[in-house]
């Protein structure tokens, strides 16, 4: 069996968003490392996941390919409508809605750009990110397969592959796994826990000549995808390329069971009865051979799940090898990017960084994958347990946003913040501006999200320090250690954070709701003087005074403990400034 003649930096298994995303930025960050992207299919290929979020917009810019994804032509994205439960009336739902909201709010004015994401052809969009992965700099080999690990001194130190020339071993320093739902090293590890209650399965088809309602699907320049529930499951409904409509259906094994049906047939006579989609579908015609695999009916297993690791000794996993969350609220190639943009950053901190801080950095990347995903598995599993009206779906929303961001909106401007795949967006760039001093990329990057973030003048709830209105901690706390990616160089930065602790940190799902905050040292010493375990003149020594000085209380003092009120972990008199 041939042999490479150097080893390689890196090795990632799998050329979907969260393999190229990886490849591409490590080579960026890193660019003496070698690095070599294994994909098993020989060319551009089928697959499932084609809604996608505005989340995702500033690490393809990181990447340097939003130009190439923006130009493709693939429909633009501006929402997502739904029609659920017994109520049918449709909920709009526009990831503008937030941005504008608040610019009208806070500035009077709309944004000369709105946020948008695309519908995309999977084999195209993947297509794409691979090819730029290469232009820079990513070795890549198609049609090669990894079957088996090589593990030296209990560390995976490469892969058995099987290529076009036959089998090969390549030795690596590092192998990730972004090889999807396959999980390869999760296979090898057996380290995948499915969700007890999220255990679905879907059908999907494509057509032309399906047509288009407005209310359903917005305008035929910036699109939306309609889903829309039937008794025993709900549709996707997605415009994409050249009129084609991709149409799914998903439900649970027990419906499927229940129904005495295989899966097409029930996807048939539930798409025959819906009053939405059936008029639509009326002169429609399903794609016989879609993308080339010689099929017009596509069944995908949709079970939920976490590895309870993501790294270890060797290697580490990204994307769907390492979380998947229902397709409910389309948030799988977002998480993918994501995950896979930490995963580069934790890498390349790691080989410039000092050995003691690796075993932290690895730590708090599994910790950041549970994280990402459970604020959807929230929004998931509350989706499927209730047929209540939309404001319900809206405040669920709320408490996932108020927990992770302290800023005043909406419930309904909430679920779009969340649905839009923006939360950590957000996070990062405030707590990366209010703690370092600086944003995590250019400005230009994040047009709004800098805009909304900014301070406004008079704007927002402010807190009153009577003697009535003394601050009083409504929850626990637990202080540890995370990262941020401060600036947008590759590297992360040790920070503090509290996390309050109001549900049970040990669910990963339930703790998706405890609010959480980054904290300097003289939050952590405010935080010790409110919950009495620190004299308050101990702050005010730290500050290089007796006691605490009017500026800080004025100030940055203020600012932390009306973020803390907006969190719900804070009582301070919280009102409008007099
Ligand atoms: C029913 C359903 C609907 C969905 N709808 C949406 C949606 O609307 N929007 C959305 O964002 N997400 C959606 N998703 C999720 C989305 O499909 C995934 O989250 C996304 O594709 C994950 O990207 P990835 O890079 O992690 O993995 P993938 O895109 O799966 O890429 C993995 C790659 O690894 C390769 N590979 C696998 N094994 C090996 C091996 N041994 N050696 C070499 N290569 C290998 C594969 O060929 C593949 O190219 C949906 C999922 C399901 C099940």
């Amino acid at each position: 069996m041939p042999a490479d003649d150097l080893p390689h930096d890196l090795i990632v298994i799998g050329a979907g968003p969260a393999g190229c995303t990886l490849a591409t930025l490590v080579k960026k960050y890193a660019p003496e490392r070698r690095v070599l992207l294994l994909e098993k299919e020989p060319g551009p290929r089928h697959h499932i996941g084609e809604s996608l979020l505005p989340g995702i917009v500033p690490i393809l810019k990181e990447m340097g390919v939003f130009e190439k994804i923006d130009g493709a032509g693939f429909p633009k994205k501006i929402g997502a409508n739904y029609v659920w439960g017994a109520d049918r009336t449709v909920w709009e739902n526009d990831f503008n809605e937030v941005n504008v909201t608040e610019m009208i709010r806070r500035f009077g004015k709309i944004p000369e750009r709105i946020e948008y994401a695309w519908q995309v052809r999977r084999s195209r969009y993947d297509e794409i990110l691979l090819k730029h992965a290469e232009e820079n700099g990513v070795e890549v080999a198609r049609g090669a397969k990894a079957i088996a690990l090589i593990e030296e001194d209990g560390a995976v130190a490469g892969l058995e592959t099987l290529e076009k020339d036959g089998p090969r071993r390549r030795r690596s320093a590092f192998v990730a796994d972004c090889s999807g739902q396959a999980g390869f090293l999760s296979k090898f590890r057996g380290i995948r826990d499915y969700h007890a209650s999220l255990r679905n399965v879907a059908g999907y088809a494509y057509y032309r000549g399906a047509k288009w309602k407005y209310t359903y699907s917005g305008h035929p320049d910036k699109t939306k995808i309609f889903v829309c529930s039937t008794g025993p499951g709900w549709f996707w409904y997605i415009p994409i390329d050249d009129g084609v409509i991709s149409v799914g259906f998903v439900t649970t094994v027990e419906n499927l069971k229940a129904s005495g049906l295989e899966l097409e047939a029930l996807f048939a006579r539930e798409l025959a009865a819906c009053a939405e989609l059936a008029p639509l579908m009326a002169d429609a015609e399903r794609v016989a051979d879609f993308d080339g695999t010689g099929e017009s009916f596509f069944s995908h297993s949709d079970w939920s799940y976490l590895n309870r690791e993501a790294a270890g000794p060797g290697w580490l996993a990204a994307g769907d090898a390492a979380i998947f969350v229902d397709p409910i609220l389309s948030t799988g190639v977002t998480l993918a990017h994501v995950g896979a943009h930490r995963a580069a950053y934790t890498l390349v901190s790691h080989w410039a960084g000092a050995a003691a801080e690796r075993e932290l950095l690895w730590k708090d990347y599994g910790a950041f994958c549970r994280e990402s995903a459970a604020q959807y598995f929230v929004m998931a599993l509350f989706w499927y347990g209730h047929d209540k009206d939309a404001a319900h779906w809206w405040a669920e929303a709320g408490k996932v946003q108020r927990a992770w961001l302290p800023v005043v909106q909406s419930d309904k401007a909430a679920f779009v913040t969340v649905s839009a795949g923006l939360t950590q967006h957000y996070d990062r760039l405030f707590s990366a501006s209010s703690l370092f001093d600086e944003t995590p990329t250019r400005p230009e990057d994040y047009p709004f999200y800098v805009e909304v973030l900014k301070d406004a003048p008079g704007g927002a709830p402010v807190c009153r320090f009577g003697p009535d209105d003394a601050p009083r901690l409504l929850a626990a706390y637990a202080l540890e250690i995370t990262f941020l990616p401060a600036a947008a160089n590759g590297r992360l930065r040790p920070v503090k954070r509290a996390r309050f602790l109001k549900e049970d940190p040990q669910d990963a799902v339930r703790d998706a709701l405890n609010p959480r905050r980054f904290v300097t040292r003289y939050h952590e010493y405010l935080l010790e003087a409110l919950d009495g375990s620190r004299p308050m003149k101990d702050l005010g020594a730290l500050l290089g005074g007796k006691g605490v000085p009017a500026w800080w209380w004025d100030g940055p003092g203020r600012k932390f403990i009306e973020e803390l009120a907006v969190q719900g972990v804070l009582s301070a008199g919280v009102g409008e400034r007099a």
